[in-house]
């Protein structure tokens, strides 16, 4: 069969990826499949659940039209650097409408490294769960196609079942593409990098500082909206930070229950790097990298390169902070009082007191009395009650289009993650359906709405590979 496949990736130079055919699978299953995105990408949804879209879902055919590969990429992780990462467990198919299709899991590639080229089936519906309640929530994410049962096995820490996902992205450029580039001053497909980024995300832009502006402010955008939601991405190396600024890679994130602004996820992240409140500082950090790896195409001097980069990172904190103060003065309703004081003292007072924070943000429209039951002493959380009832005209529709009800709880993950290992997606596919309507109430799936109970609490969850 053929698909409408563009492949530009595949038109840039040899230096960019490596030509790769995804591992066919013993036994492949379709677990889920997403009509709405297929749509949007001109896919026939009875194709996705046909036989040959099953083969293509689960690597075991290549449709015509496609060209595999595996792009090349460094990173930073956990602050160290890596010259040599790329895809060792996806396989780009090509492009299909702009947009990147992408086979998580389907085998070996060349940057495998020890690694056996696939993913089991926790991390495959995680990532499904997370990425399409992020989009639910309108914050810029890459979305989920379809996952696949591989009828395999994969050697964990114990065995277990092996699965595909599909993921969609406006690209899978990363900083980490870049500074792959820059640590071999390979300086001609640096350029052709900021070409292409450009033409793809920023057609506006002009040459690399284009591009460094640009990606400052978009992620600077972005990590205000995670934290507007409680989310922690968990690794933000920069290999997982993507130059179109789309949240990417799902692996040991979070959304958070009681709020916590020390709250890191990822077991390996012992110090906390990338915990919930360093996230802005993280992301500047990470920009600044991407800033030296575009150093020698942002001037030929290298002091006024320097300079111009500069210049450009230094508003990051403001483009930050006016994100972050929007947002939260929406979630307060009151999105013309920009309150920063009123903001503070609200979340620490949830902080102090150990309170939940989605169910605070989402309790402040439903009157003083549902509010104040957020807070173990809701004396200080009467207080502030007052001085938000003075501040203003509350704009409670607002509130509700800005505070969801529903998140993927991470102790509700783990229930549909132990369900789907004994064969039953049933909730799966429900939890999916409640969280693609994050902000409407649906009293029948309230047990998703509520914080773990302390014997349902998941500290840390595990990296996805
Ligand atoms: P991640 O932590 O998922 O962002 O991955 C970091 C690097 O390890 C990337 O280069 C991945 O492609 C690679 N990797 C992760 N898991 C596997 C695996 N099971 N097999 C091969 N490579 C992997
Ligand atoms: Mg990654």
């Amino acid at each position: 069969m053929t698909l409408p496949f563009q492949n530009t990736y595949a038109k840039l130079p040899a230096t960019f990826f490596e030509e790769v055919e995804p591992t066919p699978v013993l036994q492949p299953s379709l677990i889920a499949a997403n009509d709405d995105l297929g749509q949007e990408l001109g896919l026939d949804p009875a194709f996705l659940r046909s036989e040959e879209g099953l083969a293509v879902l689960a690597g075991n055919a290549i449709p015509e039209g496609a060209e595999p590969l595996a792009m090349a990429y460094a990173g930073h992780q956990f602050g160290g650097f890596s010259p040599q990462l790329g895809d060792g467990r996806a396989i780009l198919l090509g492009e299909i409408a702009g947009k990147d299709i992408q086979l998580k899991g389907a085998g070996p590639t060349p940057f495998s490294r020890r690694g056996d080229g696939r993913s089991a089936l926790g991390p495959v519906l995680r990532e499904y769960l997370v990425s399409e309640a992020m989009h639910a929530m309108g914050i810029p994410t890459t979305r989920a196609l379809a996952a696949v049962l591989s009828g395999e096995l994969v050697l964990r820490e114990a065995p277990e079942k092996g699965g595909i996902f599909t993921r969609v992205a406006s690209s899978h450029l990363r900083i980490g593409t870049a500074q792959f580039f820059a640590a071999r001053g390979d300086l001609e497909s640096l350029k052709a990098l900021v070409d292409y980024a450009n033409q793809r995300h920023y057609p506006e832009a002009i040459g690399a500082l284009g591009l460094l502006q640009n990606v400052i402010a978009r992620q600077a955008d972005l990590v205000a909206r995670w934290m507007g939601v409680g989310f922690i991405h968990g690794v933000m190396n920069t290999d997982n930070m993507s130059l179109s600024g789309e949240t990417i890679d799902y692996g040991p994130c979070a959304f958070m229950d009681q709020f916590d602004p020390a709250q890191k996820f990822s077991y390996i992240d012992r110090q906390g790097r990338y915990a919930y409140a360093n996230q802005p500082g993280i992301a500047q950090w990470n920009l600044t990298r991407l800033a030296e790896a575009l150093l020698p195409l942002i001037d030929d001097n290298e002091e006024k390169a320097v300079e111009l980069a500069k210049a450009e990172l230094e508003k990051f904190p403001d483009i930050f902070k006016a994100a972050h103060l929007k947002i939260f003065s929406e979630k307060i309703g009151l999105p013309d009082n920009r309150d920063e004081e009123l903001i503070q003292s609200l979340l620490d007072l949830m902080a102090g007191q150990q309170a939940d924070f989605t169910l605070v943000f989402r309790s402040l429209s439903g009157g003083p009395e549902t509010f104040s039951a957020q807070f173990k002493d809701d004396g200080p959380a009467r207080n502030w009650l007052d001085r938000w009832l003075t501040a203003g005209k509350h704009d409670i529709s607002l509130m509700n289009t800005v505070n969801p009800i529903f998140i993927p709880r991470n102790h509700r993950i783990e229930e549909v993650i132990e369900a789907a290992k004994q064969d039953n997606f049933i909730p799966f596919h429900e939890f999916l359906k409640v969280l693609q309507q994050p902000y409407v109430e649906q009293p029948e799936f309230s047990r998703y709405q509520s914080s773990p109970s302390p014997g349902e609490v998941v500290c840390a969850t595990f990296c996805g590979t």
